[in-house]
């Protein structure tokens, strides 16, 4: 097992002399036995990232620690690490129990005898031992998919890089795939760096969350705290669902103007010290449907999900989402008004979208809303 340092890691791709900085001076550590979601939208450099950590990119600056090693120019074999992809690539002409043990067979001088002790240990671990003898062909996609993590397991390695594993599979094995695969992970307290484009597979697995945007690191955290206090418009926006209500507000003596008819005045003003208009932003859990109010939306659609309703209405041009109680059901062009806690409430600087003020309450966030995508 190892600690991994990221050190200022730089990636450029220079396709026909047109640099990509993929990934830009991103600095993190990931501890021994953690499990860290790099998380971020298609394109932001987090498979780049994971391929430099595989050695299976050169690193263009910057420094990647495996321990206390410099394995910056390491090749990826020479980086005990095991990689589990999207594409589960398991090789069709061989058995469960010959594509589990192929790596083995070929990186170590084990006998016949101990790799297949070791593929059948790691076969039971993954509920897959009566399937040894069968092609892959004949497995369904969720064992396939325990192949290909066995195939990673069975070696032992120092660290395991997983790039979307679990995308290719649908929503119910997905998120009971997710569960096992933390299990699995906590069980064998390897090092884990897991890459998705889910913000929800994010919240659900990682011990800490590291947020990628173009290239750069965002912001790294446990969930909770990335959720509750984003360090910027882009975190708040990108963690959650529902997204976080988004919209500008001009400031006027502490008193926010926003959209619509929207005045909120600041209990606290601190946060907009200096600022002529803000971000403003509030959960959809955190705004409540009133009787009587200054703030008024107008009703689009009603969603019932069953323990809770998601009611999207427009203020003014803004579209935003209320999660309310089942009993809350207006009907669409009501006109309906809306309360939030001061506490609930997020601002960022309009122009650098960094975050001036998260929540301040002690209420635990619901993490999990969609019940399983
Ligand atoms: P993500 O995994 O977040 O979707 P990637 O790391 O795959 O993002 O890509 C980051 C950026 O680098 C993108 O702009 C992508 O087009 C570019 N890129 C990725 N691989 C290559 C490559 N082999 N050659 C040139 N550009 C690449």
């Amino acid at each position: 097992m190892a600690r991994i340092t990221l050190d200022e890691l730089t990636k450029v791709y220079d396709p026909g002399g047109e640099a990509v900085v993929a990934a830009d001076t991103v600095s993190l550590e990931v501890a021994d036995g953690e499990f860290l979601v790099l998380v971020g939208p298609s394109g932001c450099g987090k498979s780049t990232t994971l391929r430099c950590i595989a050695g299976l990119e050169d690193i263009t600056d910057g420094t990647l620690l495996f321990d206390d090693h410099d394995v910056t120019d390491y090749r990826a074999s020479e980086r005990d690490v095991a990689m589990v992809f999207q594409n589960y690539a398991l090789y069709p002409h061989m058995t469960v129990r010959q594509n589990i043990g192929f790596g083995l067979k070929l990186s170590t001088k084990m006998t016949a005898d101990e790799i297949d002790d070791r593929v059948v240990g790691v076969a039971e671990m993954l509920g897959i031992e009566e399937l040894l003898g069968d092609k892959p062909k004949a497995l369904s996609g969720g064992q396939q998919q325990r192949v290909a993590l066995g195939r990673a397991i069975v070696r032992e390695p120092e660290v395991f890089l997983m790039d979307e594993p679990l995308s290719n599979l649908d929503a119910k094995l997905r998120s009971d795939m997710r569960t096992e695969l933390q299990e699995l992970q906590q069980d064998l307290d390897v090092t884990t760096v897991y890459v998705t484009h889910d913000q929800t597979e994010a919240m659900a697995m990682g011990d800490r969350i590291a947020v990628m945007n173009a290239g750069e690191l965002q912001q790294v955290g446990p969930p909770e705290e990335v959720y509750r206090h984003p360090s910027n418009e882009f975190v708040a926006d990108f963690i959650g669902s529902p997204s976080i209500n988004l919209f500008s507000a001009s400031v006027n003596d502490g008193t926010l103007i926003g959209p619509g008819d929207f005045t909120y005045t600041l209990e606290d003003p601190l946060p907009v010290d200096g600022h002529d208009t803000v971000r403003v932003g509030i959960r959809p859990e955190d705004i409540t449907l009133i009787e009587d109010g200054t703030n008024h939306a107008t009703v689009t659609v009603v969603e019932p999900m069953g323990n809770e309703n998601f009611c999207y209405m427009d203020l003014e041009d803004i579209e935003m989402t209320a999660r309310v109680e089942p009993t809350k059901r207006p009907v669409a062009d009501q006109r309906v008004a809306f309360g939030f806690e001061e506490e609930a409430l997020y601002l960022f600087d309009a122009a650098t979208g960094d975050a001036l003020k998260t929540k301040t309450d002690d209420s635990t966030p619901d993490l999990h809303p969609e019940v399983s995508n």
